[in-house]
């Protein structure tokens, strides 16, 4: 029997049966088979989602086969891919094409169709989202039909399962806007926690890409600003190897990870394993094409809750977390990160119609999350924040409906698409209502 299990270990399923198809055609006659044995039917990705947003009931569908670039169209500047494809192969094909996506999170680990559905984002730009940056898919429906939508055909389509929870259908290909292989400029730097608050939104203003860090406990923050700059990728001036390694490998992953250990073991320990962290960070610039800036390797595994919150709210969210930190007997040792997206058009974006602060907590794979977690949604629900899709959250249906002002039109395009709910699964059940 497989067992289904997600990265962080949190969440684990016993699906009824395992394909690997390897075409729509494939896909199309497993949705097919399944709604007729009145069941249910899966596409994981990597497992990345810390929710159990892709765990499988029915049938489960691997990614492994639905992968490769399939089309470039250098008028239209897209690149269409099936859907099962790990971001990283899409990503070193393009720059090897002389091409990049506009922006994405800080992993490329993921599959095109699990990120997106879950609205997978970065920071700044003119799009965050890798879903925002989808211009046309393909789709198997509820009842095993090929669907294809774009600005054109299908729009209503488009706009939901750019990010549709795996909801709306099986996706088989994706469009992706890209544009020339550029070359980002990336400037860190370490800050204390006044100066860096008062500055964000001209930090925000001058950079095209901001993300911060706070260290709990301590005044630190880590203030990174990325500059798109009009460079060949070989005038690119990245980091030595051996800098590279120590700093985004050795000290962000195995000394990290180290350190995590004895502070899970010691929590009085963590408040002078922060200070220490954030005192040792140095200032650093170096540049690189996009995804080697936006990407690292991430080996500590962790438990992680993200919200996207109004831009005028975020900070003093951000401010209201430091203080309930401060007021109680919680030690956290993963620095807290605030990301920043322009709103988009997506029907259940975290930042449809706002634009957005998103703030990410993150404990330890083994640490218990739900105080911490719980204590923190509560001021980020008041602010009305949005959870990412694929985060560790506790909304229903009920409560995230006014958040969404596109809710009704996810729902009845679902009741559309797939009225048999042959894609369903209990998170879904639990975040759509049925
Ligand atoms: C270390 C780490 C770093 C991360 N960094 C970021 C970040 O910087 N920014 C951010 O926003 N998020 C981040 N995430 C979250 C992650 O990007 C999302 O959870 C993403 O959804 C994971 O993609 P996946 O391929 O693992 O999909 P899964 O988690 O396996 O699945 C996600 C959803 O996609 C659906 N799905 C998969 N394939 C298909 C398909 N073919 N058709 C329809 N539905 C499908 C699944 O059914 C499920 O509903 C991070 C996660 C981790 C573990």
């Amino acid at each position: 029997m497989t067992q289904w299990r997600n990265w962080s270990g949190l969440e684990s399923a016993t699906p009824s049966d395992v394909l690997v198809p390897a075409t729509t055609d494939e896909v199309a006659a497993a949705v097919t088979d399944a709604a007729e044995r009145r069941t249910t039917v899966k596409m994981v990705g990597t497992g990345h989602s810390f929710t159990s947003i892709s765990a499988p009931e029915g049938v489960m569908l691997r990614p492994d086969s639905l992968t490769g670039i399939v089309e470039i169209d250098r008028d239209a500047m897209t690149v269409t891919a099936l859907a099962g494809t790990p971001l990283h192969v899409l990503n070193t094909e393009l720059a090897r094409l002389g091409l990049s996506l506009h922006n994405m999170g800080d992993i490329h680990e993921q599959t095109l169709a699990g990120a997106t559905s879950t609205g997978t984002h970065g920071t700044g730009g003119l799009k965050a989202s890798l879903s925002a940056q989808v211009s046309a898919l393909e789709m198997v429906i509820g009842d095993g039909t090929v669907v294809h939508a774009s600005a054109t055909e299908n729009p209503d389509v488009l706009a939901a399962a750019r990010l549709g929870l795996g909801a709306l259908g099986i996706l088989t290909r994706l469009t992706f806007d890209v544009e020339p292989l550029g070359v980002l400029l990336a400037h860190e730097q370490p800050m204390l926690w006044d100066e860096a608050l008062a500055r964000y939104d001209e930090f925000v203003a001058e950079s095209h890409h901001c993300d911060m860090y706070w260290f709990p406990h301590t005044d630190r923050m880590q203030v990174k600003r990325n500059y798109r700059q009009d460079l060949t990728r070989d005038e690119a001036e990245p980091l030595p190897r051996f800098k590279a390694w120590l700093d985004d490998d050795f000290l962000a992953n195995t000394a990290f990870g180290a350190i995590n250990a004895i502070g899970n073991r010691a929590p009085s320990l963590v408040p002078r394993f922060n200070e220490l962290s954030g005192r040792l960070l140095s200032e650093r610039s170096y540049s690189d094409i996009p995804y080697k800036v936006f990407t690292s390797p991430r080996r500590v595994v962790f438990r992680e809750m993200e919200y996207a919150l109004p831009r005028e709210a975020g900070l003093s969210a951000l401010r209201e977390v430091r203080a309930l930190i401060e007021a109680s007997d919680w030690r956290i040792s993963f620095p807290v990160e605030i990301r920043m997206t322009p709103a988009d058009d997506l029907t259940l974006g975290t930042s449809t119609g706002r634009e957005s602060i998103y703030l990410a907590f993150h404990v330890n794979q083994r640490t218990d999350h739900t105080a911490y977690f719980g204590g923190v949604e509560e001021i980020l629900r008041a602010h009305d924040g949005r959870p990412h899709w694929g985060k560790v959250h506790t909304r229903t249906a009920a409560d995230l409906a006014p958040v969404y002002p596109r809710w009704q039109e996810f729902l009845d395009l679902r009741d559309r698409l797939d009225p048999q709910r042959v894609f369903t699964n209990s998170y879904l059940r639990r975040v759509l209502g049925d």
